[in-house]
C-alpha cells in the first residue's frame, strides 16, 4: 500500500525520488524514508522521518545539505505500517548489518517471526519491528558476489506478499527489484531508470513502462534492464504505452485532489463511455470483454466482486444487470469470496471491480475464481494493473488517474461501465432495441445530469457547514438508493471522519431507530423514483424522532419540504441514473464538512488509495 521509488541515473537521486515519493504519497504515508549512494564515501546514506514527504524534505536539506549532487542513485519509500508503529526506526529503507544492503518493501512478510529468530540466532542485530528488516539481513546473509543472486535466494525464505527495491554500496549504479503481490513498474528513460509501485510516479519521465509480474526480479542501471525469474532464467516482458499525463495527476488550481475529481467527473464520465455506446443497436461495444454474443447469451449469472467504494458500485451493478439483462446477479466483498469455497457454475460471469487493479482481496478473489473455471472480466482504471493482466478481458474506465484516497470518479465510472456492461449483456438476452437506445441515450446524457449536480455546489456547501458538528450521521435509501446510501455514509466517514452508516431505509426501525434524536441527522435518499412514498413515511419517522433531515431529492419536488429541515436537489433522469447523480451530491456533501472540519482531504488518515494487502 506504500509508495516506492528507485532511481538509478545521472542526475540528482534525492530530487527525483523525493518527486516521486511526492506523486505516491497518497498510497501510504505516516512515515518515510530515503537510502541513497554516496559516490564521495562509497557508502549509503539513509534519511527517514515519521509524517509525510514535507518533513522527509526537511530532513534531507539537514542531514544531507551540500552533497545532494553526489547521489547518482537511491531508493525512497512513504511508509503504510502494518508492523510497528510509524516511528523513524520502522521507516523504510532498512538497511542490513553490515549497512551493504538498503530495501524498501511494499506487501507483508508472514513468516517473518520465525526468520527474526532464525537471523538474531545467527548474530543479526534488529533495529526495527518491522517485518520488512528481515529481507535487508537475509540479503546479506545470502550475499557472495552477485546482488541479484543475492536478492532471489533471499527471497526464497520468505512467505507472504512482497514489492522490493534493493540497492548496495558494493554494486555503485544497480538496482534490483522483485514483486509477488504487490505491484512495481519500471519506466523505460533513456539515461535513467525509474522502479515505482505505481505509474503515476513515472509518467512525468516516460510514457514506456514494462509491470513486473510476480517472482520476477529485475536488475536494471541506468541504461539498461534485464527481468529474470527467481531462479535466474531470463524472461521477456512487454512494454506498456501509458497515455497519462502529467496534467491530469496535478491539481490544476483546486484545492484538493478530491474535488479536482468530483469536478472532473462529466469529462471521466464522457471519457469512459467514448466510441462505446452503439445508438443504432441500442447496445455497447466493449471489446476488451472479448465474448461473443453466444457466449453472453449462455451466461446466466453474474456475480460481481469488490471491495469498498467498488463494493458499492457492484451492488448497483446488480440492479443493472437484473433491470436490463434479466440475469440473476450476486455481489460479494471479495475477501468474502475468496475465504469460502464459492459455488461457480460454468454459466457464471464474474466481474471484478478495483479502480487500482491491485487490490490484494480482489486479485485473489479472481485467481479463485478463474481457477474454479468462471469466466472472468475486470473493470479497472490503472492500465496495465494486475487483475487487468490476470483476467485478461474487461474494460478499463479511462477515468485517468485517481489520487484523492476517497474514490469519486472511479465510482461513478464504474457505473458507467457496469452499466454499458449490462446493456450488452441485456441485447444478448431479453432487451429489446428500443430499450436499449432509451439507455444509449439516458448515459450519453450522464456528464449533462452530473453538471447539473455540481451547480448545486454553493447549496449543498451550505447544508455542510450547517451540519458539520454533528458527531453521528445516518443515510438511507432503498432500490437504487440504497447503495448509494451506502456510499454516502462511507465517503462522510472516509474524509470527515464523522461517523455515518448508511442503511436501508426500511431497516432503520429493525434497529438503528433507536439512535436517532436531535444529535443525529438522517439523509435521505429521496428521489422521484419507485420507493419514493414509502422513503418520505421514512424520513417523517425520522423527524418524530428529532432527527434533523437533510433530503437528497428531485429538482422540482414541490412537496419534499414538508419532509425535511433541508434539501439537496438532482436533475429529474431515469431511475438507473439516479445513484450516479445522488452520489455527486453526497460526495459534495463529505467534501465540503471535512473541509469545515479542516480534515486532511486527500490523505484522510490511516487510508490509503490502493489496497495491496489483505
Ligand atoms: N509491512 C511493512 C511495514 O509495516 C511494509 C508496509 C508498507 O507497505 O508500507 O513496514
Amino acid at each position: 500500500m506504500c509508495g516506492i521509488v528507485g532511481y538509478a541515473g545521472t542526475g540528482n537521486a534525492a530530487g527525483e525520488i523525493l518527486a516521486g515519493l511526492r506523486r505516491l504519497e497518497y498510497r501510504g504515508y505516516d512515515s518515510a524514508g530515503m537510502a541513497l549512494w554516496n559516490a564521495e564515501t562509497r557508502r549509503l546514506d539513509v534519511v527517514k522521518s515519521v509524517g509525510k514527504i514535507d518533513s522527509l524534505e526537511k530532513r534531507l536539506k539537514k542531514e544531507l545539505p551540500a552533497t545532494r549532487s553526489a547521489y547518482a542513485m537511491g531508493i525512497g519509500h512513504t511508509r503504510w505500517a502494518t508492523h510497528g508503529a510509524p516511528t523513524p526506526a520502522n521507516a523504510h529503507p532498512h538497511v542490513s548489518d553490515n549497512g551493504a544492503f538498503a530495501v524498501v518493501h511494499n506487501g507483508i512478510i508472514e513468516n517473518y517471526q520465525t526468520l527474526k529468530k532464525r537471523l538474531a540466532a545467527d548474530g543479526f542485530s534488529f533495529k526495527s519491528e518491522t517485518d520488512s528488516e528481515v529481507i535487508a539481513h537475509l540479503i546479506q546473509q545470502c550475499y557472495e558476489d552477485d546482488l541479484t543472486r543475492a536478492v532471489s535466494a533471499a527471497l526464497k525464505n520468505i512467505k507472504g506478499t512482497y514489492g522490493i527495491v534493493v540497492i548496495s554500496n558494493l554494486h555503485p549504479g544497480v538496482i534490483v527489484a522483485a514483486r509477488k503481490g504487490s505491484p512495481l513498474a519500471v519506466g523505460i528513460c533513456r539515461d535513467k531508470t525509474i522502479i515505482a509501485s505505481d505509474i503515476s510516479a513515472i509518467v512525468q519521465h516516460t510514457d514506456r513502462v514494462i509491470f513486473l509480474e510476480d517472482n520476477d526480479i529485475l536488475t536494471a542501471s541506468a541504461n539498461d534492464i534485464e527481468v529474470m525469474s527467481l531462479n535466474n532464467i531470463p524472461i521477456s516482458r512487454e512494454m506498456t504505452h501509458i497515455d497519462w499525463d502529467i496534467e491530469q495527476i496535478e491539481k490544476n488550481g483546486y484545492k484538493h485532489f478530491m474535488l479536482k475529481e468530483i469536478y472532473g467527473q462529466p469529462e471521466a464520465i464522457a471519457d469512459a463511455t467514448r466510441g462505446r455506446l452503439l445508438e443504432d443497436e441500442g447496445s455497447s461495444k466493449l471489446d476488451g470483454m472479448q465474448m461473443s454474443a453466444g457466449e453472453m447469451a449462455s451466461v446466466d449469472r453474474v456475480l460481481i466482486l469488490g471491495c469498498g467504494t467498488s463494493l458499492y458500485s457492484g451492488m448497483i451493478g446488480k440492479y443493472f444487470f437484473e433491470d436490463f439483462a434479466d440475469i440473476p446477479t450476486e455481489v460479494q466483498q471479495s475477501a468474502e469470496f475468496r475465504y469460502r469455497n464459492p459455488i461457480i457454475g460454468d454459466k457464471t460471469c464474474v466481474i471484478a471491480l478495483s479502480q487500482s487493479g491491485e487490490t490484494a482481496d480482489t486479485l485473489a478473489a479472481v485467481r479463485e475464481a478463474m481457477r474454479k473455471g468462471a469466466t472472468v472480466l475486470s473493470i479497472c482504471n490503472v492500465v496495465g494493473s494486475t487483475i487487468a493482466r490476470e483476467t485478461g478481458r474487461g474494460v478499463y474506465l479511462h477515468a485517468g488517474p485517481e489520487v484523492g484516497v476517497a474514490s469519486t470518479k472511479a465510482f461513478t465510472c464504474q457505473l458507467a461501465v457496469l452499466a454499458m456492461m449490462a446493456l450488452r449483456f441485456g441485447r444478448t438476452h431479453r432487451l429489446s432495441l428500443q430499450r436499449g437506445e432509451e439507455i444509449v441515450q439516458s448515459i450519453r446524457r450522464l456528464p449533462e445530469y452530473i453538471r447539473a449536480v455540481l451547480e448545486q455546489k454553493n447549496a449543498i456547501r451550505k447544508i455542510a457547514e450547517k451540519y458539520a458538528q454533528f458527531k453521528n450521521a445516518f443515510f438511507i435509501g432503498r432500490g437504487y438508493m440504497y447503495p448509494a446510501a451506502l456510499e454516502g455514509a462511507l465517503k462522510l466517514k472516509e474524509i470527515s471522519y464523522v461517523h455515518a452508516e448508511g442503511y436501508h431505509a426500511a431497516e432503520l426501525k429493525h434497529g438503528p431507530i433507536a439512535l436517532l434524536g436531535s444529535d443525529v441527522p438522517v439523509v435521505g435518499l429521496v428521489p422521484k423514483i419507485p420507493g419514493y412514498d414509502k422513503t418520505l413515511s421514512n424520513l417523517q419517522e425520522s423527524k418524530a424522532r428529532k432527527s434533523p433531515v437533510i433530503a437528497i431529492a428531485t429538482e422540482g419536488d414541490r412537496h419534499i419540504m414538508e419532509h425535511c429541515d433541508d434539501a439537496i436537489f438532482i436533475p429529474e433522469c431515469p431511475e438507473f441514473i439516479s445513484p450516479t447523480c445522488a452520489v455527486v451530491a453526497e460526495q459534495l456533501l463529505a467534501y465540503y464538512v471535512a473541509e469545515k472540519l479542516g480534515c486532511e482531504i486527500d490523505q484522510p488518515r490511516n487510508l490509503a488509495k490502493s489496497v495491496t494487502v489483505e
